[in-house]
């Protein structure tokens, strides 16, 4: 079916609540292995009628914000969101309290019954307070940072318009931008400052209520980790600041001889190429052919998902007015249809959204049509879920030039660079994070000391040059995960860790490289990030020494393919 023809009606709240509570009965008596199990694939399809309204009311919305109508039902689903949730965790903690439990582990794997303890340890109603007061403290966040308006050029541009000017081939043009964005920030300084310590010291608190020491340690239960804890990820970043920054360095040398800036400086790094950096061809038609015969050549089953997509027009790429900024894929279970939401600006970035949701939307297509994966564990955690996305970017590399032609070589080159040094960016926002969680008193000052020593630590190559903001130490204040979703980033470079590993396989041989992404995409959110490593054959990054191989072979592989 074609998304314009899918039909939209309001659910009805009190109807899916009580299912909910007769689920929950069901879920807590069931008697046998047979029946707790029969019990949660009920439960998982009882959802299904209520995420595709939801998810069909928030496409609409981000198409176009000024619609009235679909503005009305996104607010209905934001109001009502919170009720839902709640009756899906009692439904969890129904399963969690039937003695026939472990049948579920057997049946679907370790991720099923230890999401459900995260879900249900992670909420507790005496933070509700405290939590609409989080809420509140990130929608002061977005107001300033959304709302910024800084003039450059002789015109008014918002943050992302002063992206092309920060990429731009004139050292000057580039520093009055980084400028122009930092003076916004300064001028904001003690607000952004009072926010962050608000927020830190409102997180603690939840943490405390629930008998955590420090929101650090209650966010592993909140971001659903299943199969590591903090030590596996101190491992991670240590492994990162003994053997990747090493081959960074070498990879940021190589940048500087190329494109000619010999002591680049902070706003010196988005330069890629002495001549420009890669443009993709122009035009919706000729790119969507581009990709139908790039899927149509990958695998018989990339084949029929991009046909599914495209003839039923599961697209909305193209940026235009009204449109919410950003890109995202969404599953629209009822129909079996994956969704896919980008704003096209003319750059690189626009193959890189494309191939992106695609892999997710692939993922989500597989996921739909195996009738052993139940809805709520179609997709695995944040940090495996960016895989099947971030490994697809790579995958899809001999297609490449369909899209790039004669600039096909420097977009390779920006493309496995940009991913392996965002590493160490990754692992700086975590170690920080971790920090100021663990150290709530700190002052402002103090604060933005720390994040220029993790600069120092995981890019030494990296010189603020007095730059007003960046260079003391506050450039953490416009990465809006710190804020909204703490914790969330980490994911990136762990999923990270896998794609280049499918990258480095495909070098040797593509076909086996497919055939492994294909097998970890078919466990779907039956297994966790550790289970699906191994299911793929790759190396599982927490392991003292099973990251330094993968740097040394990007980094040879980034050597020999300078443009
Ligand atoms: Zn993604």
């Amino acid at each position: 079916m074609k998304f314009n023809e899918m039909t939209y009606t309001r659910p009805d709240i009190d109807a899916l609540l009580a299912e909910c509570k007769q689920l929950a009965a069901k879920a807590a008596a069931a008697d046998s292995d047979e029946a707790i199990v029969e019990t949660y694939y009920e439960q998982s399809r009882a959802f299904a009628d209520y995420t595709t309204a939801s998810n069909l009311a928030n496409i609409h919305y981000t198409c176009d914000t000024r619609d009235a109508y679909w503005k009305a039902e996104q607010d209905f689903f934001d109001a009502n969101g919170p009720a839902v949730s709640n009756a899906s965790v009692e439904i969890s903690r129904a399963f969690l309290s039937n003695p026939h439990v472990d049948a579920l582990t057997k049946a679907l794997g370790t991720t099923c019954v230890a999401g459900m303890k995260n879900a249900v340890l992670g909420m507790d109603e005496r933070t509700l307070d405290l939590q609409k007061e989080y809420n509140a403290l990130v929608s002061q966040y977005q107001q300033i940072y959304g709302g910024a308006l800084v003039e450059l050029d002789g015109k008014q541009l918002t943050i992302p318009q002063l992206g092309p000017y920060k990429e731009s081939l004139d050292a000057k043009t580039r520093r009055a931008a980084y400028e122009a964005e930092a003076g916004y920030f300064d001028a904001h300084r003690a607000e952004l400052d009072e926010l962050y310590t608000k927020i830190v010291k409102n997180l603690n608190a939840q943490a405390k209520l629930m008998g955590y020491h420090d929101y650090s340690e209650l966010s592993y239960v909140r971001m659903n980790r299943i199969g590591y804890g903090p030590e596996e990820i101190q491992r991670f970043r240590d492994q990162v600041a003994h053997d990747v920054v090493p081959e960074l360095q070498k990879v940021i040398a190589l940048k500087a001889k190329r494109t000619g800036i010999e002591h680049p400086t902070f706003c010196d790094l988005p330069v890629s190429f002495k001549d420009g950096n890669p443009k993709p061809i122009e035009g919706y038609e000729a790119r969507m052919a581009a990709a139908r015969t790039m899927y149509h050549e990958l695998s018989p089953e990339t084949a029929e998902f991009i046909d599914f997509m495209q003839d039923n027009e599961l697209f909305d790429v193209e940026s235009r007015p009204g449109k919410m900024n950003g890109g995202y894929m969404t599953s629209l279970p009822s129909y079996k249809a994956p969704f896919i939401f980008a704003n096209w600006n003319g750059t690189s970035a626009d193959v890189d959204v494309l191939t992106h949701e695609c892999g997710h939307a692939f993922e989500g297509y597989v996921a739909e049509r195996d009738p052993h994966v139940p809805a709520d564990l179609e997709c695995p955690g944040m940090e495996s879920a960016e895989i099947h996305s971030m490994a697809m970017e790579f995958l899809t590399a001999p297609w490449h030039k369909l899209l790039f032609g004669k600039d096909v070589d420097k977009y390779a080159l920006q493309h496995a660079e940009d991913s392996f040094l965002f590493l160490a960016y990754g692992c700086i926002v975590d170690e920080f994070q971790h920090k100021m969680y663990q150290n709530p008193d700190l002052t402002p000052d103090e604060r933005n000391a720390v994040w220029l020593e993790l600069e120092h630590k995981y890019r030494p190559w990296v010189d603020f040059d007095n730059l007003p903001f960046y260079g003391r130490g506050a450039g953490w204040q416009r990465q809006l995960h710190i804020y909204e979703c703490p914790f969330y980033y980490i994911d990136y470079c762990l999923s990270t860790m896998a794609a280049l590993q499918f990258f480095l396989l495909s070098l040797k041989d593509h076909k086996d490289a497919w055939q492994r992404y294909l097998k970890l995409v078919r466990r779907a959110g039956l297994a966790s990030y550790t289970e699906l490593c191994e299911t793929a054959g790759l190396k599982v990054p927490f392991t003292d020494g099973s990251i330094k191989a993968i740097a040394q072979e990007m980094g040879q592989w980034i050597a020999a393919h300078q443009v």
